[in-house]
């Protein structure tokens, strides 16, 4: 009657135990399986390009009696070299955006900063579309123009907000516009900064928008690398928001437009500054 007992107090321990195993080896495989996929999907993605690098170099090889050919290809090459240029770049940035803490240098960041920062970065290619960038960045103090901070990494923040900048206006067709605006708000944790990047685009569907935040996700493989795209961009963007304790999410409407909204925590300088020295401009 004893031994029974036991057992059968053990017997529950017992299988909750294998099936924490079961699914420590199920999460472990997950990982696995995400990380294989990671290296298929990258030599994938360098592949194309090294292909088409090496079939150009045979084209200019053999076209080297006719100038006019030689001119094209080689620029053909160029736009690939660029690309490849471009996937390393991201490559780098997105596994330290993984990889480093970004806190360990965190200061407080100047929005408006931040945002001119951006929209340098796009100025060309929204000038070649003729589209409009807008920006509207709240000035809480009025008098006091200490502006909105937000607390963390200069280098990861400002290519957070490059990258949704720059996918409105790939995203989006000739004459439209793209708005940017920031404000502070108040949450239960304390203030945050929000940052919303809006454009008249192609818009994401319901489906698309949950994966879109995934390595190498792409609604339309061909637009996005005609534009010069990764598939990287919005995966930078959500690591970076992770890591600084903050959030971003997307509204977007097929044929409309889309918002992107990050919500980072707020330095307190610039109130901090404004009651330390009042008056200070
Ligand atoms: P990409 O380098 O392809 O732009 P991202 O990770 O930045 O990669 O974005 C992933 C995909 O999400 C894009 O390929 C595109 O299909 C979609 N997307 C991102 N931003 C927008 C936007 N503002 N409007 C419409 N689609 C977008």
């Amino acid at each position: 009657g004893e031994a029974l007992a036991v057992s059968a107090r053990v017997a529950p321990l017992g299988s909750r135990l294998v099936l924490l195993l079961v699914e420590d080896l199920t999460e472990a495989r997950r990982i696995e399986a995400v990380r294989r996929d990671f290296v298929a999907n990258v030599s994938h993605e360098l592949k194309t390009p090294v292909g088409a690098l090496s079939l150009l170099s045979e084209a200019v090889m053999d076209a080297s009696d006719e100038p006019d050919a030689v001119q094209r290809f080689a620029g053909r090459m160029q736009i690939e070299a660029t690309r490849l240029t471009n996937l390393v770049q991201e490559l780098i940035d997105l596994s330290r955006v993984q990889n480093d803490d970004p806190l360990e240098d965190a200061e407080p960041v100047r929005v408006d900063e931040l945002v001119a920062e951006a929209v340098d970065r796009c100025r060309h290619q929204a000038g070649t579309k003729q589209i409009t960038m807008a920006t509207a960045i709240q000035d809480p103090r009025g008098a006091v123009r200490a502006g909105l901070h937000v607390w963390g990494n200069r280098g990861q923040l400002a290519a957070a907000l490059g990258n949704l900048v720059e996918n409105a206006v790939n995203y989006s067709p000739a004459h439209t516009r793209v708005g940017i605006s920031a404000r502070r708000i108040s949450a239960p944790g304390g203030e945050l900064i929000e940052l919303a990047v809006t454009d008249q685009g192609i818009g994401i569907s319901d489906r698309d928008k949950e994966r879109i935040f995934e390595r190498f996700y792409r609604v339309d493989p061909a637009r996005s690398r005609a534009t010069g795209g990764t598939g990287l961009g919005l995966a930078i963007v959500k690591h970076v928001v992770a890591s600084h304790g903050g959030e971003v999410s997307v509204w977007s409407a097929e044929g409309q437009g889309s918002t992107f909204t990050l919500r980072l925590p707020e330095a307190g300088v610039a109130r901090d500054r404004a009651a330390r020295h009042p008056g200070l401009d």
